[in-house]
């Protein structure tokens, strides 16, 4: 069941502007889906229109997409916005779905990247067609799999790939819902000079305040586009309600963000205080994240210190600490005074947690 597909412009063209990729994390309503679209194509008329149709989640009963419904709602974006059209695709019926709609840009999702099996049925239906194809990574941190499913892709024939980095599972991680972890999408970039690689910092930092530091984070390595989840209304969306920025938020971002190509424009108009206080918004979101989740963590060593009759105040350890501090200000440039009394404060603060049941 393939259909002819009338390509138009090459939607993945490396070093050119930057591409966004913008819209719900899933279709709910055919109105969601038509009105965010119309809000997008007045930021970026160029972007690519994002929306999940089947969404793979990881419990059954929580929203498993509307179907193939959404298709059509993708389809009246394009007629009415002249937006092109993206959406994840997991089984060869997808594909199959999908080309005969005309939808414009494909992504296999981190769940299918991870498995091999299910990469190659997609090249297979995939094969003989031209539409452009973008890969997530795969969950968990295996590069190799994220470069497998590339290697699949090539020998099916597919030319027009992209990536798209959207951080690892990682246990230990207590800012992001997905550790970045940078130096892999980096290598993959070096590995792939001639794929454009598109950062997704929803999926990265899964809390909307922190998604501007991680997209202009990607834009200052030198990513060629950002995949941003964008809803009418976050908190009510029916998947990843933490995670999506309202169309005006993310105008916002746009606006701010620092790019090769707006660098220049920017200088030249003046809005480099405007940048570079939103530059700090970003950091001081950053900031108070990071102390959220330090306290969290003495709050746990308040209650093991409790179970196991261990007393609050470890001076040895409080002294260790403030050691290798000051020895790391110095390296990075800060005031060893400042620092002192800046922990002075943390290290009360944490204390009076541990005390608190
Ligand atoms: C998504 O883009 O909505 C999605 C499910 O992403 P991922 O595959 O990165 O989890
Ligand atoms: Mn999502």
């Amino acid at each position: 069941m393939k259909t002819e597909i009338k390509e138009k412009a090459v939607l993945l063209e490396k070093g050119k502007k930057t591409i966004l990729i913008a819209g719900p994390c899933s279709a709910e309503t055919e109105e969601q889906v038509v009105s965010t679209a119309k809000a997008i194509a007045k930021i970026e008329p160029n972007a690519i229109y994002r929306a999940g149709i089947w969404k793979p989640r990881t419990r059954p009963g929580s929203f498993e997409g509307i179907g193939l419904i959404g298709l059509s709602w993708l389809k009246k974006v394009k007629e009415e916005t002249g937006l092109k059209v993206a959406t994840e695709v997991a089984t060869p019926k997808h594909v199959d779905y999908c080309m005969l709609q005309g939808i414009d840009v494909l992504w296999l999702g981190a769940r299918t990247t991870v498995n091999p099996f299910s990469v190659q049925e997609i090249c297979e239906a995939l094969r003989g067609t031209s539409i452009p194809v973008l890969i997530k990574n795969p969950v968990h941190a295996d590069l190799q799999l994220w470069i497998g499913a590339i290697e699949r892709l090539k020998k099916s024939n597919i030319k027009n790939i992209g990536v798209i980095h959207r951080g690892f599972h990682n246990h230990q991680e207590l800012v992001y819902r997905n550790s970045p972890r940078w130096e892999l999408a980096i290598e993959l970039k070096t590995l792939f000079p001639d794929i454009p690689i598109i950062c997704d910092p929803s999926h990265i930092t899964g809390k909307k305040q922190l998604v501007s530091g991680i997209a202009q984070q990607a834009m200052d390595i030198g990513f060629d586009g950002l995949m941003i989840e964008t809803h009418p209304d976050p908190i009510n969306a029916l998947s990843d309600a933490a995670q999506q920025l309202t169309p005006a938020e993310l105008e916002k971002l746009m606006i701010a963000l620092v790019t090769r190509e707006t660098s220049q424009y920017n200088m030249a108009n003046g809005n480099q205080l405007e940048i570079l206080r939103e530059r700090i918004n970003q950091t001081d979101e950053h900031l108070l994240q990071v102390l959220s989740s330090r306290m969290n963590i003495a709050k746990s060593i308040g209650d093991y210190k409790k179970e196991n009759s261990i007393s609050i105040l470890q001076t040895a350890r409080w002294e260790e600490i403030i050691g290798s501090l000051h020895q790391r200000a110095e390296h990075l440039n800060l005031n060893k005074d400042f620092v002192t009394k800046l922990y002075n404060c943390i290290h009360d603060e944490s204390i009076k947690k541990q005390t608190q049941h």
